[in-house]
């Protein structure tokens, strides 16, 4: 699944989280719960034609999400995010350092997961438009 929406799910998960650490270990494993969800992605060849919008995207979300968050649901956000995001370092791991900072067997089991295909983008979409119409409606409460 797009970073972009691992951040945002990762930020709904912090801040409904009860606590930091509770935060992270959701985000965690909603990582693997999205990329087991039929989703876009492409081959090799042109993964950074996508990596890199996607990137920024989700960097630009990251700013935006913590600049509405109220202080004190800050680091559950952020640490939500974090969770959500970790699993994907191997991508710019093998791009940047030539290897993943996972050991084999984490990556082989987070590749077996992913049914991806070019016709989902409507996919990511749907996913991103529900995750930001959550966050809208949760940040109007703090
Ligand atoms: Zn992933």
């Amino acid at each position: 699944m797009l970073i972009t929406n691992h951040v945002l799910s990762g930020a709904l998960i912090g801040l409904v989280a009860p606590d930091v650490g509770s935060a992270f270990g959701r985000g965690f494993v909603s990582h693997f719960i999205l990329d087991s969800v039929p989703h876009f992605g492409v081959d090799d060849a042109h993964l950074m034609r996508v990596a890199v919008p996607d990137g920024l995207v989700g960097l630009v979300a990251i700013a935006v999400l913590a600049r509405a968050t109220p202080r004190r649901q800050l680091l559950p956000l952020l640490s939500g995010i974090a969770g959500a995001c970790v699993p994907d370092l191997d991508k710019p791991g093998r791009q940047f350092f030539g290897r993943s900072p996972f050991p084999a067997w984490f990556d082989r089991a987070h590749a077996v997961i992913q049914p991806e295909s070019t016709r989902h983008f409507p996919v990511e979409v749907a996913a991103a438009s529900a995750f930001t119409a959550a966050l809208l409606v949760l940040l109007r409460r703090f």
